[in-house]
């Protein structure tokens, strides 16, 4: 049955229902397992777009679910059926250089938003060096700022700046009546403090974001360094003990199992990332890495971080199907035993565009915020392994889907059982817990305040307290 549209006369952005030759493209995400077919979705060209949309399914009796930049690992941003207010086109940037922040709207990703402030803008730090400000992002482009933040947010500058969260200094959103509320230490600071780890959880729509900015030099020493599978042990000893008890938080390296190149190639181990400080100060940072002796292939060398950061992106394959599960080791749980599994069960799997990474890399400035200064609660352990299954056809699907299966529960052992909100398993039992820790009961209590009535709710969001 259509839906009668009449009630959204005001609309500015697209309108698009299954009738639209253009619905496919539009409700497609990053994870083409999700087939989820909603009645509606909704691309917002402002805040006055999303109010509408939020009124129109309320008005309907339909469900929502808000949509950035597609990248939900189990597709909760799609409703079957519903309305999905659809912010990914909201995408403007204001930019302030003196006061060192950017507001940005909640569709556009981490590189287009350092292209204005750490490409097209250079100053020289005391130490005489040329600098630009990044963003506190990721690698993957298309992934939406918001999404990234709201969520916690794990980018290379995190050790040494803190979480994508930890940068959010005023937040706009929509709320379930469609008024438009600011969000900051200042102004509902509830909502604030629920919103850095936990805004996509069931709050409202978030429409900006104002963020702190990082100095960042604009010649950097980073790249990716890759050895045979056969020196799979050995590499995870090395970059363990890199990291054990380590007070420099400018190296950020993270771990990687992978195919090079896809899906037939041979697979490798490697380490990705950069030294986020002057390039004079890390060779020596970078010297433990000379144990490993000559890797099949290093790229590792002066470059700008943002080159770096567009490189790797550049390396993220789309149009596959996928489960990921994974989790935080526990204190002593990246460690041999760990290391022995890691290694058998990525040599067995299925498909070659699979992969397992270590890219939450945590501790310095993001250990250093309390666990209930914002609703973000993962800051103690250091490391986290995603184990990312990938493949093409249905008829591979549950070949694939055990392999990640069998993997994550060999590996439960040596987990906490904590779960990062951003890499989403709808099929996780205690979601409550494994996302938010101690901070769940505080979120009831926000829930309640800023949407009693649960308009914004998914198989994942926050509930009601009972
Ligand atoms: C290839 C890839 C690379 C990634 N790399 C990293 C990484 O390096 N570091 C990291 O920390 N995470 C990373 N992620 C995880 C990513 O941060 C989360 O999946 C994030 O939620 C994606 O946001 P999105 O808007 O792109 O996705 P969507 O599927 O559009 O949205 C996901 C959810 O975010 C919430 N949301 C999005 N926008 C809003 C908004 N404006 N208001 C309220 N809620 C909103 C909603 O709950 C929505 O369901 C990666 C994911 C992928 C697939």
């Amino acid at each position: 049955m259509r839906l009668d549209l009449s009630g959204l006369a005001s609309f500015t952005g697209r309108l698009i229902t299954p009738y639209d030759p253009g619905y496919e493209a539009a409700r497609v995400l990053f994870n083409t397992r999700v087939r989820t077919r909603p009645a509606l979705i909704a691309q917002c060209a402002g805040e006055a777009d999303v109010a509408a949309a939020i009124r129109f399914a309320r008005d309907n009796g339909l469900p929502l679910s808000v949509r950035g930049g597609g990248h939900h690992a189990s597709g909760l941003s799609l409703v079957e059926g519903g309305v999905v207010v659809d912010v990914g086109g909201m995408r403007a940037v204001a930019f302030d250089p003196a006061a060192a922040t950017v507001t940005v709207g909640p569709g556009i990703g981490w590189r287009d938003i350092d292209k204005v402030t750490y490409v097209e803008h250079s100053f020289t730090g005391a130490d005489g060096l040329e600098y630009g400000l990044a963003g506190p992002g990721g690698e993957c482009p298309t992934v939406s700022n918001a999404g990234y933040s709201l969520g916690g947010g794990y980018g290379p500058l995190g050790r040494t700046f803190g979480l994508g969260c930890d940068h959010i200094l005023e937040a706009t959103l929509v709320d379930a009546e469609g008024q438009v509320l600011r969000a900051s230490e200042t102004e509902h600071p509830d909502l604030f403090w629920a919103l850095r780890g936990a805004g996509g959880a069931g709050f409202g729509v978030v429409t900006s974001l104002t963020y702190r900015l990082n100095p960042v030099p604009k010649t950097v020493v980073g790249g990716l360094i890759a050895w045979p599978m056969a020196k799979a042990e050995e590499v995870f000893r090395v970059y363990r003990d890199l990291y054990a008890d380590r007070a420099d938080e400018k190296l950020a390296l993270c771990l990687l199992l992978t195919t090079d190149p896809y899906p037939e190639g041979e697979q490798v181990i490697g380490m990705y990332g950069m030294y986020v400080g002057p390039p004079s100060e890390a060779a020596a940072a970078l010297a433990p890495l000379d144990a490993l002796g000559e890797p099949l292939f290093s790229s590792m060398g002066e470059t700008s971080y943002f080159d770096l950061m567009q490189g790797m992106g550049e390396e993220i394959v789309y149009g596959l199907q996928s489960k990921w599960l994974g989790g935080y080791f526990a204190p002593d749980g990246f460690d041999e035993p760990a290391f022995a599994k890691l290694a058998d069960h990525f040599r067995r799997m299925p498909s070659g565009f699979s992969m397992v990474r270590f890219d939450l890399l945590a501790g310095g400035a993001i250990a250093r915020v309390p666990q209930d200064a914002t609703a973000f609660v993962h800051r103690s352990p250091l490391h986290y392994v995603s184990i990312i299954s990938q493949w093409q056809g249905d008829e591979e699907t549950d070949l694939n889907v055990s392999w990640v299966d069998d993997f994550a529960e060999d590996l439960r052992p040596h987990l906490t059982g904590e779960v990062y909100q951003n890499y989403a398993n709808r099929e996780l039992t205690g979601w409550e817990t494994a996302y938010h820790g101690a901070n769940y009961p505080r979120l009831q209590q926000v829930k309640q305040r800023y949407d009693p009535s649960d308009v914004f709710h998914t198989a994942q969001s926050v509930r009601l307290p009972s």
